[in-house]
């Protein structure tokens, strides 16, 4: 149903079933995040065959990204499972010592933390709402302690995350854990690898050497901008990573939550510009988990990313835990489709050429389309790159992709407009795949794309 905004839905314990999944698949999601903060190994697997299956059921190519959780800091346990209370102005200290906490201390399990963590620097938790700020660091070869003052107190739990807004920390945007993961992932053959906590560009290319040193496949690499630290070198993080994930919840914590919608407007921009797929993530529907109708804020917020021409909108725990995954598909995929068919037909978009030279020969294919009111694009694509960059030019007709690998078909599924036909018969056959493109859609001309050229038919 959805047209030109892509769903991206995140598959957990109440959709992973076949028979939910098929429907969520035939309602409209394109791709499928898998989660490996929650599950791990054959849970995951048993999502990668369900989705593969159900994808050559209906004969339509289905993105699998395979989600790293990534180096999210949690703190470690208190005695006797209790929850102290952390009075404003009290002293509270983080240290290497594994025993059990109090109200006056807690063992921090990263050591790289500690060692990173510098005086007037803030350590949030629960989701920001109890504040600490370092007052002092020592560190011995063999002891590690952090002093802290409660800014904003209350109860302090077991083995709960935190963020750090204001510190770069000294370590691998791999984790043991990740990395077994990944290990793990990789035999399912992925299309896209998501990492978390991405702080700068050489966390992609760590992350590349690990997957290249594994397999010969072209998986690619969603950065998940979640720290400040990201956002503020996006530009190279966007042109070392394949994809961005805009990841809204850890981001509202670690970022004055009011400059948010500003982030994701920028970020958008700068992934159009350097021919990036960009997914906004969190909260989308989240009110959905527990409701059958979405709150309007919720309905405006999936609008506006359709409007600011994102790739793709991403369901979160509305679909992993929600009690009805197919009804937040069906409402996210309802509420994209008015809203592209209504900024196709009442704005014509400017900023989709916007800083691309006139002599880009993919502004050329968004504009022929345009000034020939072609109903679709149809592209001979190798390796996705051709697709991926008309479709940043954000052009208003379907982009018909045929290629001649699963993986790539795979992957352009995440991109603004484009519906991937994986054929290797029909892959560099003009008239057939023209024929089969516009099989779909109203009858009309088209602006054919492959190695010779562009030409119009
Ligand atoms: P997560 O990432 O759901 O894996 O935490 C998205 C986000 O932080 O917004
Ligand atoms: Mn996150």
């Amino acid at each position: 149903m959805s047209k030109l905004t892509k769903i991206t839905a995140s598959i957990g314990p109440k959709s992973e079933d076949y028979a939910t999944l098929k429907q969520m698949i035939e309602i409209g999601v394109a791709a499928c995040r898998l989660n490996f903060s929650h599950d791990t190994g054959e849970v995951q697997g048993a999502k990668f065959n369900t989705i593969r299956r159900i994808a050559s059921e209906i004969g339509r190519p289905v993105a699998i990204i395979a989600d790293m959780q990534g180096p999210k800091h949690r703190i470690g346990d208190f005695a006797n499972g209790a929850h102290p209370e952390l009075a404003p102005g009290a002293e509270f200290v983080l240290d290497n010592d594994p025993a059990p906490g109090d109200a006056t201390r807690v063992y921090l399990p990263d050591d790289d933390v500690l060692q990173s963590l510098r005086v007037g620097e803030r350590v949030l938790l629960n989701d920001g709402k109890l504040e600490l700020e370092v007052t002092a660091s020592h560190l011995t070869p063999h002891a590690s302690r952090v002093t802290t003052r409660v800014v904003r107190g209350g109860e302090i739990w077991d083995k709960r995350g935190f963020n750090l807004p204001d510190t770069t920390v000294a370590t691998s945007v791999l984790t043991d854990k990740d990395r077994a993961d990944l290990e793990y992932a990789l035999t399912k053959n992925p299309d896209y690898v998501a990492i978390s906590f991405v702080q700068k560009p050489e966390d992609i290319a760590q992350t590349r050497d690990f997957i290249t040193a594994r397999t010969n496949a072209p998986v690619k690499i969603v950065a998940k901008i979640e720290r400040p630290q990201a956002v503020a070198r996006i530009e190279e993080i966007a042109a070392a990573a394949d994809a961005i994930m805009v990841a809204r919840g850890d981001l509202a914590v670690e970022m004055p939550y009011w400059q948010i919608p500003a982030v994701q407007r920028r970020l958008i921009r700068v992934c159009r510009r350097l021919n990036r797929p960009v997914i906004i993530a969190t909260q989308m529907l989240a009110s959905m988990a527990h409701s059958e109708f979405p709150m309007r804020a919720e309905i405006s917020d999936v609008a506006t990313a359709a409007y600011l021409r994102a790739d793709s909108t991403m369901t979160s725990e509305e679909t992993t835990i929600g009690d009805n995954p197919i009804a937040v598909t069906d409402t996210m995929a309802k509420i994209l489709a008015y809203a592209d068919e209504d900024s196709v037909e009442n704005t014509y978009d400017w900023s989709r050429v916007e800083n691309i030279p006139e002599n880009d020969w993919s502004r050329s294919v968004a504009s022929m389309a345009y000034l020939n009111k072609a109903t679709a694009i149809v592209v001979f694509d190798r390796d996705g790159e051709v697709t991926t960059q008309i479709s940043c030019r954000r052009p208003d007709m379907p982009i018909v992709a045929v290629c001649n690998t699963a993986i790539v078909a795979n992957q352009l599924c995440l991109c603004r407009g484009v519906f991937p036909i994986y054929d290797e018969k029909i892959y560099g056959q003009r008239d057939t795949a023209a024929a089969l493109a516009i099989a779909e859609i109203p009858r009309g001309k088209t602006v054919v794309v492959d190695g010779d050229g562009i030409s119009l038919e």
